[in-house]
């Protein structure tokens, strides 16, 4: 699907994406940079998505009507909604080509079938994911009570639906199990042992309809309450052996899944007692991801383009990261002063930092812990940016 052709019935070369959030909302500007029309299906009137394409068809994700609309309308049909049912893509791919998949995107919207993914390809990746247990019905969380005293403590996750922290209890004790198992609706879990995090660091990979695969460097992301805050990218971020094997795994995880479109693998390095650490992956999101955002300033193909390259069958550019960079994640936090007031933050003061870029989503309205933008900041060497990074972090409270 070439970008600005227009086929017999007079109809212009189309991209659709389901949902209408931020990652939405910057896949529909790479696209429309490219020449690409539109579409965005999203119930929401006012999503950032929404706002900025060409066609906005507002149903929910499974109404036949919507469905049938998006694929009249576009070419190729990608999500940016990681939770889309899996009929829905399924449903759509009768008729358009979508990528991910169905197969692939109910992998990852459920951290059982997930984590048996990654022991599944554990041998060619070379890595494993947490130690952890299935707690789907009482018989098993009493096993689980019983017999697992090695996952504790640990973290109970919901299977399904969790995100930023959500859907997440901390568990020391196997009575403080059952207390959150309660907690958290008794539905399907899995309880994960706690390691001792030296890092978090995630990788960012797109593979075409032919099995061309690029990817990212390795970023560096710091967590604050389960959401992320920054993400260091640059070389030298983390130790570079440990970065080679990240980006070796999360390739082999692509391929293993036979997965089209741009997939981010999140990783967790551990304190293993070797010298750079131990690397276990954590989670995967079948979509562009928070942690590469800053690839759109930084390099001279950001993931929201090697998405539209990889759905539209174009051939796969390997990135070039031409500066170091540090993403700073704005919640809707930044938008409250001290006495909880809503106050605009001091935008003149951080835009006149050298090397700063700005993305706001178009969010009306700031609330705690919503994703509003993020900032990216470029330079000619770490030092740098990390002066400007701490400057526009102190000015944003
Ligand atoms: P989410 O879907 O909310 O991103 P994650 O499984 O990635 O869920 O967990 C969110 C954060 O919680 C991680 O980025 C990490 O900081 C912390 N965390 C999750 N699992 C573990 C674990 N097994 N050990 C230590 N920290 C963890
Ligand atoms: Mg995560």
């Amino acid at each position: 699907i070439f970008p600005g052709s227009v086929d017999a019935a007079g109809q212009r070369a189309t991209l659709g994406v389901l949902g209408g959030g931020q990652l939405g909302r910057m896949f529909v500007h790479a696209a429309q940079r490219l020449g690409y029309f539109t579409a965005v299906l999203e119930p929401d009137a006012q999503s950032p998505a929404g706002l900025v394409s060409h066609h906005h068809i507002q149903t929910s994700y499974d109404d036949p009507a919507g469905l049938a609309e998006l694929a009249q309308l576009c070419q190729a049909i990608t999500t940016e909604f990681e939770n889309v049912p899996a009929q829905t893509l399924q449903t759509l791919a009768q008729t358009r080509p979508v990528a991910p998949g169905a197969a692939v995107v109910g992998i990852a919207q459920n951290r059982i079938e997930e984590k048996a993914h990654f022991t599944a390809c554990a041998d060619v990746s070379g890595v494993t994911c947490a130690p952890y247990a299935v707690i789907e019905t009482d018989a098993q969380l009493q096993g689980v009570q019983r017999n697992r005293a090695d996952l504790l403590p640990g973290i109970l996750k919901t299977a399904r639906m969790g995100y930023d922290g959500k859907g997440q209890v901390r568990v020391k004790t196997a009575d403080e199990l059952a207390t959150a198992w309660t907690e958290l609706g008794g539905v399907a879990c899995v309880l994960e042992k706690m390691l001792p995090l030296t890092a978090e660091c995630s990788v960012l990979v797109a593979r075409g309809w032919d099995g061309q695969v690029v990817s990212f460097a390795p970023q560096r992301n710091v967590h604050v309450e389960g959401i992320l805050a920054v993400t260091h990218a640059y070389e030298g971020n983390m130790p570079s052996a440990l970065a080679d094997r990240a980006r070796d795994a999360a390739v082999a995880i692509a391929q293993h899944l036979n997965y089209v479109g741009v997939l981010c693998v999140e990783f967790f390095v551990v304190d293993d007692g070797t010298e750079h650490g131990g690397l276990v992956v954590n989670e995967m999101a079948p979509r562009p991801h928070n942690s590469g955002h800053y690839t759109i300033d930084a390099c001279d193909a950001s993931q929201f383009d090697l998405q539209v390259y990889a759905m539209a069958g174009l051939p796969l550019p390997q990135p070039r990261q031409h500066s170091p960079a540090i993403m700073l994640n704005l919640l809707g936090d930044v938008w409250f002063d001290a006495s909880g007031q809503l106050q605009e933050p001091n935008w003149r003061s951080v835009l006149s930092l050298p090397g700063t870029h700005l993305h706001l989503y178009g969010k009306l309205q700031a609330r705690p812990g919503r994703k509003m933008g993020h900032l990216t900041i470029t330079g000619p060497d770490v030092a740098s940016i990390t002066t400007v990074a701490r400057r526009a972090a102190d000015l944003l409270g």
